[in-house]
C-alpha cells in the first residue's frame, strides 16, 4: 500500500516537474496593463500635435474612441489583460492628461496601492493631481475597494502555487502523507 502511494506521488512528481516554475501572474497583469496605458497616453500625445482640440476631464475608452481621437492614432487594439481592467481619460488641460484603469490606476501617480485580484497579485498607481475631478475620485475610491478584497482558499492556494510552486507541492504531499498517517492509525 505504502510502495503504490510512493509510486503514485513519484510518478505525480516527474509529470509535474517541468511545470514547476513560478510565475507572478500579477505582474504579467500589471506589465500588459502598463502597455496598454502606454499606448493610449501615447496616442492621444500624437492627436494633441495633430489637432487643436481640447480634451474631456472625464471620459471613457468608448466614448473618445467614437467622437474625439480617431482610431488611426491608436498604434494597435486595445485589449484589457482583465475584465476589471476599464480605461478612462482624465485630464486637466491638454498638457496634464493620463489614461486611467480601474484596477490599475495612471502611469505616472505618486501613490502606490497592492491588493489581491483574485489569485493575482496587482499593483496599481494614482496621483492627486486630479483630484478635482469627482470622477476621478469616485473610481480611485472603487479601486482602494480592492484592498479589502479576501481571496477564497481556491485564489489563495493558486497564488501560492503560481509563486512558490515546488513548496506548494511538497507541502500538499506532505499534507497527503499525514493525513494517511492519521487515517492509519486510527482504523
Ligand atoms: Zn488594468
Amino acid at each position: 500500500m505504502k510502495k503504490t502511494v510512493l509510486l503514485l506521488l513519484w510518478v505525480f512528481m516527474c509529470l509535474n516537474a517541468p511545470n514547476l516554475h513560478a510565475e507572478d501572474t500579477g505582474k504579467l497583469i500589471n506589465n500588459k496593463c502598463r502597455a496598454n496605458l502606454k499606448m493610449l497616453n501615447e496616442a492621444t500625445a500624437k492627436f494633441l500635435a495633430e489637432n487643436d482640440s481640447g480634451l474631456p476631464s472625464w471620459a471613457n475608452h468608448q466614448t473618445v474612441t467614437m467622437s474625439l481621437i480617431d482610431r488611426k492614432y491608436f498604434a494597435e487594439q486595445l485589449v484589457p489583460p482583465t475584465r476589471d481592467c476599464k480605461y478612462y481619460l482624465v485630464s486637466v488641460s491638454r498638457d496634464d492628461y493620463q489614461w486611467y484603469c480601474d484596477l490599475h490606476g495612471v502611469l505616472e501617480g505618486e501613490k502606490t496601492v497592492t491588493f489581491m485580484y483574485h489569485e493575482h497579485r496587482l499593483m496599481g498607481k494614482t496621483t492627486s493631481r486630479y483630484g478635482n475631478i469627482e470622477k476621478y475620485r469616485d473610481h480611485v475610491k472603487d479601486m482602494l475597494r480592492w484592498t479589502e478584497y479576501n481571496p477564497t482558499p481556491v485564489e489563495k492556494l493558486k497564488y501560492q502555487y503560481n509563486m512558490n510552486p515546488l513548496t506548494t507541492v511538497l507541502l500538499a504531499i506532505g499534507g497527503a502523507f499525514l493525513l494517511i498517517f492519521v487515517y492509519r492509525n486510527i482504523t
